[in-house]
């Protein structure tokens, strides 16, 4: 099958990307995230993408895009390139799916979270689809969200550049997933498929709590015929109760004053080993250590990491 959309761009040894939800401000645990895939960028010599991850409207804080734009300008981290809104792609993923229900690869699908979860073993992230509707919705149900159709003994594998060689069973551990929510909300597996190929991004540089996301993600690459990329995925911050940093823990916003102060312990998380003399420096000294020194196998099979401070 045809991707939706050829690639504007074309690639580059290098294109990474920071891939915002905008839920909230940045806090360290998504600065840690584009700070990393900031630092391999540059220390590659590649290109460094933005797109905001708008794809959950209820779940969007008003603002919250705007805040996080005006914090990675306070922190130096400026992208390559015309800002990507994923609002602006709801007809290129309208068409994939169309496309993967033609081809028989999806289908519509009836059942709630509950009556799922009733009947499924847990997989890797959630209950483990029993196939209710694989083969046509029950008589007289409507359909809830679309899922893409998984093989049977599809089993995914990928060496991640920190975590080492990842192998998942995809029906076994996750089942036929959804690319379309409920609602008519685009499910973010398929949304970030299109668009990292869209963007012609080539290295995905990412938190570690996507780390089991990426198999599915490789199965819809494979299936769209969209080039495989190279992952990297980094440590997530947990806070003192081993709890990620995120806005349903209550992480603080950075605060954008602070900057030099947060990027010194960005560097630190990131297991850079900054010297002490690199705390009265400016952002723009920081980051041009931090890209001259990125060690990033520093952090290898490290998939979560406290935070020093809260
Ligand atoms: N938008 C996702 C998040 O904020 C990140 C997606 C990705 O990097 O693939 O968690």
């Amino acid at each position: 099958m045809d991707p939706s959309h050829p690639t504007p761009h074309s690639s580059p040894f290098y294109r990474g990307r920071f891939a915002p939800s905008p839920t909230g401000p940045l806090h360290f645990g998504s600065l840690v995230t584009a700070l990393g895939s900031y630092l391999d960028a540059r220390a590659h010599g590649g290109e460094w993408l933005l797109r905001m991850e708008d794809l959950d409207p209820p779940r969007e804080q008003p603002g919250a895009a705007d805040a996080i734009l005006r914090s990675l300008d306070a922190f130096g981290l400026h992208w390559d390139g015309a800002l990507l809104y994923q609002h602006s792609r709801l007809d290129a993923y309208q068409v994939t799916v169309r496309r993967l229900q033609a081809a028989g690869l999806a289908f519509p699908c009836a059942c709630s979270r509950t009556e799922i979860a009733d009947s499924s073993l847990l997989g890797v992230g959630g209950p483990v689809y029993p196939g209710t509707c694989r083969h046509g919705l029950p008589p007289g149900k409507p359909a809830r969200a679309i899922r893409l159709r998984v093989a049977n003994d599809e089993i995914l594998s990928f060496d991640d550049v920190l975590q080492g060689q990842i192998r998942q069973h995809l029906a076994k551990e996750v089942g036929d997933f959804v690319i379309c929510r409920a609602g008519g909300y685009f499910a973010y597996q398929l949304a970030v498929v299109l668009d990292d190929a869209f963007q012609g991004i080539t290295h995905v540089v990412r938190g570690a709590d996507l780390l089991l996301s990426t198999p599915r993600q490789l199965y819809l690459q494979r299936l769209l015929h969209l080039p495989t990329l190279i992952y990297m995925h980094l440590p997530v911050a947990v806070n003192t109760a081993d709890e990620k940093l995120s806005k349903q823990t209550h992480a603080a916003p950075v605060n954008d004053a602070r900057a030099p102060a947060l990027l010194f312990q960005a560097l630190e998380f990131l297991r850079q080993e900054p010297p002490p003399e690199l705390r009265r420096s400016t952002v723009a000294e920081l980051l041009q250590w931090g890209v001259s020194r990125w060690q990033p196998l520093r952090m290898e099979g490290l998939p979560t990491l406290k935070i020093a401070f809260e």
